[in-house]
């Protein structure tokens, strides 16, 4: 199996797990864009948004679920913080296997884009 985030669910490569259920994963960004950046996964493999199928809606509404819990958590939610599904190359998605990005934690100003 190619994918890395396959690897990461499999436990096939290390990461910085931050919850887990039975159809969701979230782990620290490698390479972080803001002070806390957390991304949120399905255990399942999806390419991306595009290949989101109807029965798959309650799944991304638990992917939303556990990033507003890890905004709790972190308390980036006092401040504010950001949601970003990147969908495709032109978008910036280099990684094929459908995430939600977390990001927060800026204490000043909020860059507009930062991903
Ligand atoms: P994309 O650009 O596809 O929306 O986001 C992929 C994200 O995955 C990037 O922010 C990148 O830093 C992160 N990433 C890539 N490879 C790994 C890895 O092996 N482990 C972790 N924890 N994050 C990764
Ligand atoms: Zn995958």
């Amino acid at each position: 199996m190619e994918c890395i985030f396959c690897k990461i669910v499999n436990k096939e490569l290390p990461s910085e797990i931050v919850y887990e259920d039975d159809e969701i994963l979230a782990f620290k960004d490698i390479n972080p864009k803001a002070p806390v950046h957390v991304l949120i996964i399905s255990k399942k493999h999806i390419g991306s948004v595009n290949e989101l199928k109807k029965e798959d809606k309650d799944l991304i509404g638990n992917l939303i679920l556990v990033a507003k819990n890890m905004a709790e958590k972190t308390e980036i939610n006092k401040i504010g913080y950001k949601l970003c599904f990147n969908v495709g190359k032109g978008a910036g998605q280099m990684v094929n296997h459908l995430h939600l990005h977390l990001l927060g934690g800026w204490t000043e100003s909020v860059p507009k884009h930062n991903i």
